[in-house]
């Protein structure tokens, strides 16, 4: 038997605790049995004195376990199960065509994906602005459509990790979330109790980032990979750029459209398209679907081209109860916003830098995201025709164009693109979009 204040002085004077130790505690957070001002002290001992990658595997283990875990192999799949996750950023659509292309080769994913977080966009969020869409679907439909299609994506449900979501809403108000352990841990214990034989992480990089610095992206995507592995399940990080817009819209019903363009082959754009494959060449490599990344790359680009992982996405979304043919007839179904006008630019010169996080800012003030967490969300509003790092700029060229629900709203959100961008004389050097991969 064991006490919480034992566990948390042990914490603070820097031990390390037993796996026992933490199971123990974890179990008490969905039960009520330890306090928020314990939760709170344990979340600042390890603030301080952080956990060893062991300490880091027993408390992800006991986070998924706080809950229910899928299993997949009573359905006896002929494929593994692999998902993506991301610390998020902006303009990253990836979600919603990765699945679909790793289904069509293949793979099963049971994606369980968040809202939006900050000045970063929700996966989840972007498919609710499609019509009838359900995230929320009961337990065995979602079953039925990740074997029949390969892929579903829905969001979190109040079985899966339950400890974390207490634990997150403590240290979000504690000043305790910035710790790579406990990221580790919330991050890792939400996504293993999708019962995945393979992960992939992308820790985003840059100035839309949730990690700081790119030394705080590598620890993270370290840890990461450390304990996926310690935990069970085949994990690797890919660093990937996120200096500016992934892609050049960011919203929710407009990000829909890019994923549509991109998966029928209407528009793929370069640094959304090497981000895209980067990611689903390593989930097919790590998930033993391909020998190789070559070997993953080629499959990727036949899903592609012979429209097999468009037509996933399409048999996705009608499963889950939209329409049949989104695919074909989009602006039938996803909305647009009433006041459309450009944020033309102030300067000439050369698109040098953005400020990626004050243009997610944006489109959260536009209504595109969440002040508070039961805000209900504008799907119509956002930002297109996003300028890239190093194009050419005249003065009075859109910068981007606003998608507002308001004159007013629309007019703000224009002063804030317009100082989002730095425009300078001379060229920027192209950044890199893949920086380090990861492995175990
Ligand atoms: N996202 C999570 O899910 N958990 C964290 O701790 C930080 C970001």
């Amino acid at each position: 038997m064991f006490l919480p204040q034992e566990i948390i002085r042990k914490k603070r004077d820097g031990g390390a605790l037993s796996a026992e130790e933490i199971q123990f505690f974890v179990r008490g957070i969905p039960d009520n049995t330890v306090t928020e001002g314990q939760i709170a002290a344990l979340a600042m001992a390890v603030y301080f004195n952080d956990m060893s990658m062991d300490e880091r595997v027993a408390f992800t283990l006991a986070m998924r376990d706080s809950g229910q875990v899928l299993e997949w192999t009573s359905l006896d799949l002929p494929g593994p199960v692999v998902d993506k996750h991301s610390t998020g950023g902006v303009g990253d659509v990836v979600s919603l065509m990765l699945g679909p292309m790793v289904a069509a080769c293949g793979g099963f994913v049971p994606m369980i994906s968040g809202r939006g977080l900050g000045h970063t966009g929700g996966t989840l969020d972007k498919f609710d602005s499609i019509p009838g869409y359900s995230t929320v679907p009961d337990p065995e439909l979602f079953r039925t459509i990740v074997k029949e299609v390969g892929v579903a994506i829905i969001g979190q449900t109040a079985q899966l990790a339950p400890a974390d979501k207490r634990f997150y809403s403590i240290r979000d108000t504690t000043a305790t979330v910035e710790s790579v352990a406990m990221i580790t841990g919330s991050i890792l214990s939400k996504k293993l109790s999708a019962g995945l034989d393979a992960l992939v992480m992308d820790v985003k990089v840059g100035s839309g980032a949730f990690m700081p610095t790119y030394e705080k992206s590598v620890e993270l995507a370290e840890s990461i990979v450390a304990v996926g592995n310690g935990a069970g399940t085949r994990t690797s990080a890919i660093l990937t750029g996120m200096d500016e817009s992934l892609c050049h819209a960011a919203g929710n019903a407009v990000e829909v459209r890019v994923a549509i363009d991109y998966l029928t082959g209407k528009s793929r754009p370069a640094r959304l398209h090497e981000v895209t494959m980067a990611l689903c060449a390593e989930m097919l490599v790590i998930a033993r679907i391909a020998t190789n990344e070559q070997d993953a790359r080629a499959r990727l680009q036949a899903a592609l081209d012979s429209g097999e992982a468009a037509e996933r996405f399409a048999r996705m979304v009608a499963a889950l109860g939209g329409p049949a043919d989104l695919m074909e007839r989009p602006d039938a179904y996803l909305e647009t916003a009433p006041v459309i006008v450009p944020a033309p630019a102030l300067q000439a010169g050369y698109a040098a830098s953005v400020d990626t996080r004050g243009l997610g800012l944006a489109v959260v003030a536009l209504g595109g995201g969440r002040v508070r967490p039961q805000d209900t969300i504008d799907f119509a509003v956002g930002l297109t025709g996003l300028v890239e790092l190093g194009e050419q700029i005249v003065i009075g060229q859109p910068l981007a164009m606003v998608h507002a629900r308001t004159q007013a709203a629309a007019e703000q959100a224009v002063r804030q693109v317009q100082a989002a961008y730095q425009i300078g004389a001379a060229k920027p050097a192209a950044q890199p979009m893949i920086h380090r991969s990861i492995r175990p």
